[in-house]
């Protein structure tokens, strides 16, 4: 049983302890998976703000290069027949032409293949005819710290005739040769102008601007290789140098002091160069208070249900407590009856309820020592009932226990709580009279004699007549101990019986006893 109930409280701690841990565990699973939302919401948001400031350079780098060139030939070729104008990136891809559907497509240009073959140097004049028509070509590269950025394809158309006759003719040749020289420096400058405000001003402008109309972006950089800041909005965070390496690992990073979230992308589209690297930084401010507000959340979940656990463990512990509390003492109480009843069982007869032999001889021996030591009273009366024999024998065994008990219990209505009644064997009472002289245990004697015979006993439809011859005797101060007084009462008993039976009679010494009984008047 204990097992059971100890087997019981340990699965309930169980159970707490596995609700505690689902519980933590779903509101820390919550708070990972709220978390990264909110990383995958700035990281979405970093990347539309990547791409519309991509669209917007490229977008403001296309008009720019178109309006301006456009313009310039224009311009500048009064006197000049011009065929057909590009400007090409270097790989041939078509940014600018007087033919807008062109842009934006490759250029197959069979002497512009040639040249970028090797055959023909760039900057040399050609001769050749385009759509019937002749030109005098050129492919003219504009250079950027000896790198070549763009390449000027200009065709201006020739009179057939001057081209046939070049020999004789070639004063107008080398006339336009110079005029065309002077367009291309003059585009030459106007792109290099530019590449130059596109590098130095006009972008970081747009770039500043951009980052001081929206609301959580810190800067926005372009670094190339080196770690050199190319083009940067401004320099509060990333000044003129930075170590690219310090925002590879984390995508949230601590710079100046606050959490900064950083976007990293290719930035070729600042100056063509896929080497460089543009960098967005987003306060991450709002991210960390939201991601603290989260693990506040979870913790407070997981104290709670920590808490109510431990409310429940406690309950059930005082429970179990006070439960084993009150089995100590419900057996406690248990054992004590028990206790009581086999005390009880060892000091009673079975048959009557009246106090066995053994225990009898024991207060008889108490109660007579302590009158003997304070010269106290102490009466004996030994009871017999006359004929018992006839009665077993003529009513049978079992009518002869009925009197034996209902003779028991008028012998205890006759007498005090403080007496003692006993079976002394076989249908012999003893009753021990404390405080008790020998009148007054004589009249306590002829009580019990008259109750019981006026009390015949009906048993089986017989009525059994019943009558008692009683001994009495008290202590003196000539008597060692109840032995003597005892042995006085019996003989007073036996001088009862031989006498005629139903009667007391009182010890005397010198065989002078006294008797009472029916027959006294
Ligand atoms: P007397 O008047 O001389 O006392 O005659 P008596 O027949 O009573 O003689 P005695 O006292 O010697 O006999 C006692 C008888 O009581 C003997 C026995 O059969 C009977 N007896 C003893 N104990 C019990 C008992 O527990 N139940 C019954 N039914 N009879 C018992
Ligand atoms: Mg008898
Ligand atoms: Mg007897």
């Amino acid at each position: 049983m204990k097992n059971v109930k100890a087997f019981g409280k340990n699965s309930v701690i169980w159970w707490l302890v596995a609700l505690v841990v689902t519980l933590s565990a779903i509101s820390f699973y919550n708070y990972d998976v709220q978390k990264k939302l909110l990383l995958k919401q700035m990281q979405s948001d970093s990347k539309d703000i990547v791409s519309s400031i991509t669209a917007a350079i490229k977008r403001f780098q296309d008009i720019k290069s178109t309006m301006n060139l456009q313009k310039l030939v224009n311009d500048m070729s009064l006197d000049l027949d011009i065929f057909e104008f590009r400007y090409l990136e270097p790989d041939g891809v078509i940014s600018n032409s007087m033919f807008q559907d062109e842009i934006g497509k490759v250029h197959m240009g069979k002497s512009f293949k040639k040249t970028m073959q090797g055959d023909l140097p760039f900057g040399e004049f050609f001769f050749e005819v385009r759509d019937y028509v002749p030109v005098m070509a050129i492919y003219y590269p504009i250079r950027n710290k000896n790198e070549i950025v763009g390449i000027v394809d200009l065709a201006v158309e020739v009179p057939e005739e001057v081209l046939e006759n070049k020999g004789t003719e070639s004063e107008v040749i080398s006339h336009r040769k110079v005029d065309i020289t002077n367009l291309l420096k003059a585009i030459e400058g106007s792109i290099k102008n530019s590449i130059s405000i596109f590098r130095n001003t006009n972008i970081e402008d747009f770039l500043n601007k951009y980052v001081s109309s929206a609301e959580n972006i810190l800067q926005i950089t372009v670094i190339d290789k080196s770690g050199e800041v190319v083009v940067s909005s401004n320099k509060e965070i990333i000044g003129k140098h930075f170590d690219i390496k310090k925002l590879q690992k984390k995508q949230i990073v601590e710079l100046e002091g606050r959490p900064v979230y950083r976007m990293l992308t290719d930035g070729s589209v600042f100056g063509g160069d896929k080497s460089k690297q543009l960098i967005l930084l987003i306060d991450a401010a709002p991210y960390k208070k939201n991601e603290h507000r989260l693990l506040q959340t979870a913790l407070v979940t997981s104290i709670i249900a920590l808490l109510i656990a431990l409310f429940i463990a406690r309950a059930i512990y005082r429970s179990a407590i006070r439960q084993s509390k009150e089995e100590k003492e419900r057996l406690e109480r248990l054992v004590k009856e028990r206790t009581h009843e086999i005390e009880l069982l060892s000091k009673t007869d079975g048959l009557t309820g009246l106090w066995n032999r053994r225990y009898l001889e024991e207060m008889l021996d108490i109660e007579f020592k302590r009158a003997k030591r304070y010269n106290h009273n102490v009466s004996i009366a030994v009871v017999d009932l006359d004929h018992f024999k006839h009665i077993n024998d003529n009513y049978g065994h079992m009518a002869g226990d009925e009197v034996l008990r209902q003779v028991s219990n008028h012998i205890r209505s006759c007498i005090r709580e403080t007496d003692f009644v006993g079976r002394y064997g076989g249908e012999e009472i003893v009753v021990i009279l404390p405080e008790t002289d020998i009148k007054t245990a004589h009249l306590i004697a002829e009580k019990i004699r008259e109750t019981i015979e006026a009390h015949p006993v009906y048993f089986n439809g017989d009525t059994i007549k019943v009558t008692s011859s009683i001994g009495i005797s008290n202590l003196r101060p000539e008597h060692k101990d109840y032995h003597e007084v005892f042995a006085e009462a019996d003989e007073a008993l036996y001088r009862a019986k031989e006498s005629g039976r139903n009667r007391v009679v009182v010890f005397k010494k010198e065989e002078k006893e006294e008797e009472s009984g029916p027959f006294d008047d």
